[in-house]
C-alpha cells in the first residue's frame, strides 16, 4: 500500500509499505476513508533530523473497517470508525478515568511499528478501546466534522473543559489555528459569555466569529495584551485557551488572565521553562492543560455532529490525494493553508 513517511526537515515522500495485518488479537485493520495532516507534524517537518528509513506520519484518520482480530468486540467490518490520536484498551484504570493518553497498554500511530494515518490503511492496536463506531454509517458530507473530532476538536474541548469554561466566563483564546477555533466552538458550546480570539489571519478569524467568537485582537505581544485588558475593563478574562504551544503564546496567557482565573494550555509546548512564579502565584492563577484524552469526548461530540449542531470540520480548507501529501505539509508551513484532509 501507500503511505507517507517523513525522512527529514522538509522532506516527506509517498512510498510503498507493506500491507498491515492482524499481528494481535486484539487488532483491526480499518481502510482510511480521510487523514489529515496536524499542525504538530509541523513541528518535525521544520526541525526533524534526517534519518535513512523515514517514519511514518499521521495520527487523525476515520475509515471502514476490513477486518478484525480473535478478541475484537463491538467493532464490525465494515463499520464507519473514527480512531483518536492515541490507541488506548479502554479498560485499564486510566482509560476508565478518561485519561486514554496515558493508557498503559496504549500506542502512538506512526511508531513501534504501529501505521500512521497518512496512508491507505492502518493496523489499530487495541481496536475496541480505540475505535469508535458512527452509528450513522459513512456519509460523505459528515466526514471533515468527523475527522476533527479525532484529534483538533476533541483537544479544543479539552482545552475548554479543563479550564473550566462555563456559562458567564469570559475566555481568550491564543491562537487562530485548527485547534484555537475549535477552542473557541468548545468555549461556546459550554456557555462563555464572551470570547476573545487572539489571531491575525483574517480567513481564520472569521470561522472563529462564526464558531462564537465575540471580539478578535490582531495584535501580538504587549499590543495584544493591552488590547485584551481594554476590553475586559482591565482585568483580563476568567479562562485563558493557549493552542499555540511557543513560549510567547504563554506568557501572553499568564498576563491575560484575570486573577483567580484559569490557563488551560493544549498547544504542543515546544520549550521547557514555564513563567509560572511569584507573579502568577500571588494572582492565584491555575496553570492546566495538557494532551487531549480525544476518546474520553469523541462519542459526545458526536452525537452533535450528527445532529448538526456542530461543525468542526470547517477547519479544513483544502482536500487532497494520498500522493499530495508532500505538497500538503509544504502549504501548511507556508501557512497557505489552514488545515489539509487526505483523501487517499
Ligand atoms: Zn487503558
Amino acid at each position: 500500500m501507500r503511505a507517507a513517511l517523513m525522512y527529514g526537515a522538509g522532506d516527506v515522500r509517498v512510498e510503498n509499505v507493506p500491507d498491515p495485518q492482524i499481528v494481535e488479537p486484539t487488532d483491526a485493520v480499518v481502510k482510511v476513508v480521510a487523514a489529515c495532516i496536524c499542525g504538530s507534524d509541523l513541528w518535525p517537518y521544520a526541525s526533524k533530523v534526517p534519518t535513512a528509513e523515514g517514519a511514518r506520519m499521521g495520527h487523525e484518520f476515520v475509515g471502514t473497517v476490513e477486518e478484525i482480530g480473535a478478541d475484537v468486540t463491538g467493532i464490525s467490518v465494515g463499520d464507519f470508525v473514527i480512531a483518536p490520536f492515541v490507541a488506548s484498551d479502554g479498560t485499564c484504570d486510566y482509560c476508565r478515568e478518561g485519561l486514554q493518553t496515558s493508557c498503559r497498554h496504549g500506542a502512538h500511530w506512526g511508531s513501534d511499528g504501529v501505521d500512521g494515518g497518512q496512508g491507505e490503511r492502518v493496523r489499530v492496536p487495541q481496536a475496541s478501546g480505540t475505535l469508535v463506531v458512527v452509528p450513522a454509517g459513512f456519509d460523505e458530507q459528515l466526514v471533515p466534522s468527523l475527522l476533527a473530532l479525532s484529534d483538533v476538536m476533541s483537544t479544543g474541548y479539552h482545552a475548554a473543559t479543563k479550564g473550566g469554561v462555563a456559562p458567564g466566563k469570559s475566555v481568550t483564546v491564543i491562537g487562530d489555528g485548527a485547534v484555537g477555533l475549535s477552542a473557541v466552538l468548545a468555549a461556546k458550546m459550554l456557555g462563555a459569555e464572551r470570547i476573545i480570539l487572539m489571531g491575525r489571519h483574517a480567513e481564520r478569524t472569521k470561522l472563529g466569529r462564526e464558531f462564537g467568537a465575540s471580539d478578535v485582537v490582531v495584535e501580538r505581544g504587549a499590543d495584544g495584551v493591552a488590547r485584551v485588558k481594554e476590553l475586559t475593563a482591565g482585568d483580563g478574562t476568567h479562562v485563558v485557551l493557549e493552542a499555540v504551544g511557543l513560549k510567547p503564546a504563554l506568557e501572553t496567557a499568564f498576563q491575560v488572565v484575570r486573577p483567580g482565573g484559569v490557563i488551560s494550555r493544549v498547544g504542543a509546548p515546544q520549550f521547557e521553562d514555564v513563567p509560572f512564579g511569584f507573579g502568577p502565584f500571588m494572582q492565584n492563577i491555575t496553570l492546566t492543560g495538557g494532551v487531549a484524552p480525544a476518546r474520553a469526548y469523541i462519542e459526545k461530540l458526536l452525537a452533535l455532529v450528527l445532529d448538526g449542531v456542530i461543525q468542526p470540520g470547517k477547519v479544513f480548507d483544502r482536500v487532497i490525494g494520498l500522493e499530495e501529501v508532500p505538497a500538503g505539509y509544504r502549504d501548511m508551513a507556508d501557512r497557505k493553508v489552514l488545515k489539509v484532509l487526505v483523501r487517499p
